[in-house]
């Protein structure tokens, strides 16, 4: 569950990057995060990874209110969220499973537990038969399946996608929604920041819009419409 009270963060340069933004998402939900550049899609995301820190206003992660988490408490709320962007941010000079164990490595995973769930994650992406594949080896779509695979493997409760088709074609796009959809139905939440008019109005969802860091629609099944 994710929830935003009357959200406002100003950057130290003036910028008012969200603007008393309020809405909730329940645990399983999937929805679109859509707005121009510059509206404050990044901004949201990172306030929710606390990368940045409110102004005013409160956000809850599954019922904590994550501006009060210390310093030692972040990692826990950062593990709870997996990230996936739209270039992949992934370590090239690993394997496809080198990557995904790095990220159990870094939460302190024993070896014994990343060698059963490195290939669970593997398998729920479809890469089971690359797990020795060298980053460079890989198309686009299969880079962006790997790092599903990272965002997914300490079992967050939600994934936020930052424009994760966004490199991809469109094909490819939707291979990759076919994946993040199917990673929703097994109970994962989804928050997704996306331009993809094709993407949203062909797989209609919840859709939030914001511009200039203010919420100005929050619909069901909701159209893209060009500029948003
Ligand atoms: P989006 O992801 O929708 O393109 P951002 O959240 O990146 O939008 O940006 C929202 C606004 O905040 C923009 O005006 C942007 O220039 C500004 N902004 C983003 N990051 C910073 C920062 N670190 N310092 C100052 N201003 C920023």
């Amino acid at each position: 569950m994710i929830e935003f009270d009357n959200a406002s963060l100003i950057y130290q340069t003036g910028t008012k990057a969200l603007d008393n933004v309020s809405f909730k998402i329940e645990k399983g939900e999937f929805v679109y995060l859509t707005g121009k550049s510059g509206a404050g899609k990044s901004s949201l995301m990172k306030l929710l990874m606390r990368e940045e820190n409110l102004t005013s206003g409160r956000i809850y992660v599954d019922s904590v209110e994550i501006s009060s988490l210390t310093r030692n408490e972040i990692p826990y709320l950062r593990r709870s969220l997996g990230m996936v962007y739209q270039d992949f941010k992934l370590l090239r000079k690993l394997t496809v499973f080198e990557n995904v164990a790095f990220a159990m490595q870094i939460v302190g995973a024993s070896q014994k537990a990343i060698r059963h769930r490195v290939p669970i994650v593997l398998d729920q992406v479809g890469l089971s038969n690359k797990a020795r594949s060298a980053i460079d080896n890989l198309s686009g779509g299969e880079q962006q399946r790997v790092s599903i695979a990272r965002a997914l493997v300490n079992k967050p409760t939600v994934i936020l996608a930052d424009e994760p088709t966004g490199n991809l074609d469109l094909l490819v796009a939707m291979e990759i929604m076919d994946t993040l959809e199917s990673i929703n139905r097994s109970g994962t939440t989804v928050l997704m920041a996306t331009h993809a008019a094709e993407i949203v109005n062909s797989r209609p969802k919840r859709l939030l819009t914001i511009d200039d860091g203010q919420l100005v629609r929050d619909v069901e099944g909701g159209v893209y419409h060009l500029g948003d």
